[in-house]
């Protein structure tokens, strides 16, 4: 297939998710010609760092600032910063949110989807886990003519992408709740000079900074840090299980 043409959605929960878990990645498959996309649901103003903010505006905005200049680090095509409340995506309304990123599914169209498992990716953070929640469903209803058709009267059609990870890793944080991580199945080797970039990006989140050097320890306990894992949890052709190297593997060209 032409490479032009490949597309891949990362789905996350707050500003920073981009590069914190999925920046070695998000690099890795631009500079293979692949257009990358992120779509964060929230803008974190539950953190407890808050940099020069005064209030939750100004958090916002900040956060939302500090996640375009991530993006332009990690080469990211469109990004986005929906308006969930932070801390209570749990008690957000599934409908509501599994339309909004079936509408962004139907409109980027990606052939691969990144988002976290239900543990909460590494972090045990529930927000993770409701985006990824909120994602699978999406991931799967963006394919289906009968889910939101509202949308489809407006000229959208409907978008099934190819593959559906979750980020997971081979190790747990000790002083984090306990988390049962989605199994392995891919293993990216994004080397040492994107894993630097990737703390290039986390390090534009500057409200985040008492956090710098505890993210870069977290995911650095194995490998240094240069390889990224998934868990392979959907494919819309059906296959066997198998462990992967590339997230592309056996994707092919769309029709429509
Ligand atoms: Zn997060």
């Amino acid at each position: 297939m032409q490479r032009s043409m490949r597309k891949l959605l990362c789905i996350t929960a707050h500003p920073d998710d981009e590069a914190g878990a999925f920046g070695g990645t998000l690099l890795l498959y631009q500079e293979r010609g692949v257009e990358t996309s992120v779509v964060c649901l929230t803008a974190g103003t539950a953190a407890r760092n808050r940099g020069t903010a005064g209030s939750n505006q100004e958090l916002a905005q900040l956060r939302r600032a500090e996640f375009a200049a991530s993006c332009k680090v990690l080469n990211v095509a469109y990004g986005e910063v929906l308006d969930y409340p932070d801390s209570k995506l749990d008690r957000t309304d599934l409908y509501q949110v599994a339309g909004d990123l079936v509408l962004r599914i139907r409109q980027i169209r990606p052939h691969v989807v990144l988002t976290f498992g239900p543990d909460g990716g590494l972090t045990a953070h529930v927000d993770h886990a409701m985006a990824g929640t909120f994602a699978t469903m999406a991931f799967e209803w963006a394919g289906r003519p009968d889910r939101y058709a509202e949308q489809l009267e407006q000229g959208l059609t409907p978008h099934r992408a190819q593959k559906l990870y979750y980020y997971t890793s081979d190790f747990v944080l000790d002083d984090r709740q306990p988390i049962a991580p989605p199994t392995v199945t891919a293993r990216i080797e994004v080397g040492k000079e994107r894993f630097e970039k990737k703390h290039l990006a986390f390090r534009q989140h500057t409200t985040q900074k008492p956090l710098f050097e505890r993210v870069r320890k977290n995911v650095g306990q194995r490998s240094e840090g240069t390889i990224e894992m998934y868990h392979l949890a959907a494919t819309r052709d059906p296959r066997e299980g198998k462990l992967e190297a590339d997230l592309f593997d056996g994707v092919v060209e769309d029709k429509s």
